[in-house]
């Protein structure tokens, strides 16, 4: 193998240590602790423990868990006051719906209700936007899990070409919104690209989030790249990620495995969102522009 391996699990537990250390400082200034917020509506056992992993990671970090379970028949309205009574609340610096909801529960209008402020996901319409506008705000987690691992390792992105292989709302399209504001040459690929070796080949960073196992073969590597594999898929042999590891890392500089990849990344990148949050709200506006960038 020629590529240097890109340690997820080592990135998220550095990000884990400083948002912890973060938050102690914080607290030492007489600040409240950040409060995430977390609404399960229902008895999904996976949602169930996604949620409770949240809850577990953000207690390390001395960020205050407020655990909101409402059952599986709970009416939307009843989810919708809580989610506006959370809005307001001072002690709340992070709101996290828990999607899928139940049916009778419009998940995504209720997302929409959480303020830009406690998106601490970076999921909703607002956030979005701010995004795509390149204006300060709260980012998406895995993508700017991403952005982190690129950063620590000095990965150079301006005038880069980037390729993002993926366009949903929670990887591919504001990841390459981040590309490009950190002046990549983004391209957004999906299942309509035509040739779609020729243009991975092009990428100084190559990432793909598609979600199937193994699609990206190392002859689309040019060699020396960066290979982000943001995939996540369970096979008879396992999880394996959306690039053929082995091949890829024949040509790759730089990759990052699956798992212990991008994968820890998303919950390290939740809490520092949540101190994030906490400080911008307790800031003024200009001083919370300021903490975001
Ligand atoms: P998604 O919503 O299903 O989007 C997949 C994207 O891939 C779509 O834009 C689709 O194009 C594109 N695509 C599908 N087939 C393609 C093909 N043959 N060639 C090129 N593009 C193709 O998936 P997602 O939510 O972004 O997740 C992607 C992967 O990342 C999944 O494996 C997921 O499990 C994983 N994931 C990991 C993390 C993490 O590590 N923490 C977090 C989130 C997701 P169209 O738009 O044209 O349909």
């Amino acid at each position: 193998m020629a590529a240097q391996l890109i340690d997820g699990k080592a990135i998220a537990q550095l990000v884990r240590d400083e948002v912890k250390q973060g938050v102690a400082e914080w607290v030492s200034k007489g600040n409240l602790a950040p409060g995430l917020a977390t609404v399960l509506v229902g008895n999904d056992p996976g949602s169930a423990v996604y949620v409770g992993n949240k809850q577990k990671a953000s207690a390390e970090v001395g960020i205050v868990g407020l655990d909101h379970r409402l059952p599986q028949d709970a009416p939307h309205e009843e989810v919708e006051a809580l989610i506006r009574q959370l809005a307001g609340a001072q002690r709340v610096s992070g709101i996290l719906l828990q999607l899928p909801t139940p049916r009778q529960v419009d998940g995504q209008a209720l997302t929409a209700l959480i303020p830009p402020g406690k998106d601490v996901d970076g999921l909703t319409p607002m956030s979005a936007g701010l995004l795509a506008q390149g204006r300060p705000g709260l980012r998406p987690c895995t993508p700017s899990g991403v952005m982190e691992m690129l950063l620590r390792h000095e990965v150079p992105l301006q005038g880069a070409e980037a390729v993002v292989i993926g366009r949903s709302d929670l990887v591919g399209r504001p990841l390459a919104a981040l590309l490009l504001a950190a002046n990549a040459t983004v391209t957004v690929c999906h299942s309509r690209t035509r040739d779609l070796g020729a243009v991975c080949r092009r990428a100084d960073v190559l990432v793909a989030a598609v979600g199937r196992p193994r699609m990206v073969p190392g002859e689309w590597v040019k060699p020396g790249a960066t290979v982000i594999d943001v995939g996540i898929n369970r096979t008879d042999s396992g999880l394996v990620g959306d690039v053929d590891f082995e091949s890829a890392a024949e040509r790759a500089g730089l990759i990052t495995p699956v798992p212990g990849g991008v994968g820890p990344m998303t919950i390290a990148m939740l809490l520092k969102n949540t101190l994030l949050a906490a400080k911008a709200s307790a800031a003024s506006r200009q001083q919370a522009g300021a903490a975001w960038n």
